[in-house]
């Protein structure tokens, strides 16, 4: 056999020896809390799908009439002849969600939230690539730090939710673009960044502050707007990046900004420009789950959602089973195992007892820190919440 496989398959062995190698499971039933997976039927608490949207009747619907109407394709990149007006009218509604946080905003649609993370990042870097310094926290996933690659500027790391040194890196910067990059709600952690306060250091600096909501649009604010709308900010400096896979429920992501800086991403941003657009049926799906998010509907399912995860975090208290729960107020629950092995076996024996969460281990998260990392939704009851805390704690008396 040739070297060039021989080296893959060793590269497999050693993930092999540190438990990292990762599988996947094939699901047969929508995006719910109850799955079929790999053929059986699963309490999943692992979807991003947080407002259980994926499967709302609605939005199915209304993705069938978008196929109807502009096909199964867009055809071509959104500068040639892919812009369809579902792209148009989706950019529109999501301009308008974020405005009140923004200063004259526009919004820009992107097929995945990796690609607009990639196009924003080297978008904003290509103004002035010798001039532009990227400040990234020090957990931001993994398309952030890719988009900073790809930006080919100058990258310092802050580390995690600190406040201080970020603040020292920017004045000790010459920069004239300083971009100041954090996920508000950190995906692994459920934590929110203290954006209020980097927002202030930015403004002082007069840095970008580039803020990815994956996890916060849709689920955080009155009006599911996420983030900005959640802690009161707005400012000309932001840059908003949301997904619309996650709590929206369908597919790709954003970026909301000055007009200007939107502008720009379109006519300089190589990930935006050298893509085929996405099926305009996707567009025209998200108008109706921005409708429900922003409606009254969505305001029950942010209620229910919150009151889940109050449950859960009463009931587990700070520790269950040997693993100690983060301090997190999001949908985002995850319990801290520490080491991989223990991971994945305490996964293997709640998969056995039919609920289905992830073992996260490194490279997503830091060495060491392997978790559960449960997820919350508005498809779930509170009965659910209850069967995965009874068979965590029955896995605290087998390990006691
Ligand atoms: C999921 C995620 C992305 C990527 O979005 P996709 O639409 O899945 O490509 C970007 N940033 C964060 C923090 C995410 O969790």
């Amino acid at each position: 056999m040739s070297k060039l496989i021989d080296r893959i398959e060793q590269g497999l062995s050693g993930l092999d020896q540190h438990n990292l190698r990762r599988r996947r499971r094939v699901t047969s039933t929508p995006s719910d809390a109850v799955m079929t997976v790999d053929g059986r039927s699963m309490l999943t608490f692992c979807s991003n799908d947080y407002l259980g949207l994926s499967a709302h009747p609605d939005i199915r619907a209304a993705f069938k009439e978008g196929v109807d109407l502009y096909g199964a394709g867009s055809g071509a990149s959104h500068l040639i002849s892919g812009h369809s007006l579902a792209h148009e009218q989706l950019e529109q509604r999501l301009a308008a969600m974020q405005a009140p946080y923004l200063v004259q905003a526009r919004a820009l649609y992107f097929s995945t939230g990796y690609m607009a993370n990639l196009a924003m990042l080297s978008g904003l870097a290509a103004i002035s690539l010798e001039q532009t310094e990227i400040f990234s926290e020090n957990l931001n996933h993994a398309s952030l730090i890719d988009g900073a690659k790809l930006a080919r500027s100058k990258v310092k790391v802050y580390p995690h939710a600190d406040v201080v040194a970020l603040e020292k890196l920017l004045q000790d910067s010459t920069a004239e673009n300083k971009i100041v990059v954090t996920d508000s709600v950190f995906s692994m952690d459920g934590v929110i960044a203290p954006l209020t306060e980097i927002l202030a250091i930015c403004e002082r600096y007069d840095a970008w502050l580039v803020v990815d909501d994956a996890h916060g649009f849709g689920v955080l604010g009155a009006t599911g707007a996420g983030v900005l709308e959640h802690l009161k900010l707005r400012s000309a400096n932001l840059v908003y990046m949301g997904t619309l896979g996650k709590a929206a429920g369908v597919s790709g992501a954003f970026v909301a900004a000055h007009a200007s800086v939107v502008e720009w991403l379109i006519n300089r941003s190589r990930p935006y420009i050298y893509t085929t657009a996405s099926a305009p049926a996707l567009a025209h799906a998200l108008l109706t789950s921005l409708e429900i998010i922003s409606g009254a509907e969505g305001a029950q399912r942010r209620a229910h959602l919150h009151a889940l995860t109050t449950q859960f975090k009463t009931a587990v208290g700070t520790a269950i089973a040997g693993m100690s729960l983060m301090e997190s107020n999001t949908q985002i629950q995850p319990l801290i195992v520490g080491d991989n092995h223990a991971a994945l076996q305490i996964a293997a024996q709640l998969y056995e007892r039919g609920i289905w969460v992830p073992a996260i281990r490194p490279p997503t998260v830091p060495a060491g820190t392997a978790r559960l990392r449960i997820t919350l939704s508005a498809a779930h009851n509170s009965a659910q919440v209850t069967r995965l805390l009874d068979e965590l704690s029955s896995l605290q008396k087998k390990v006691a």
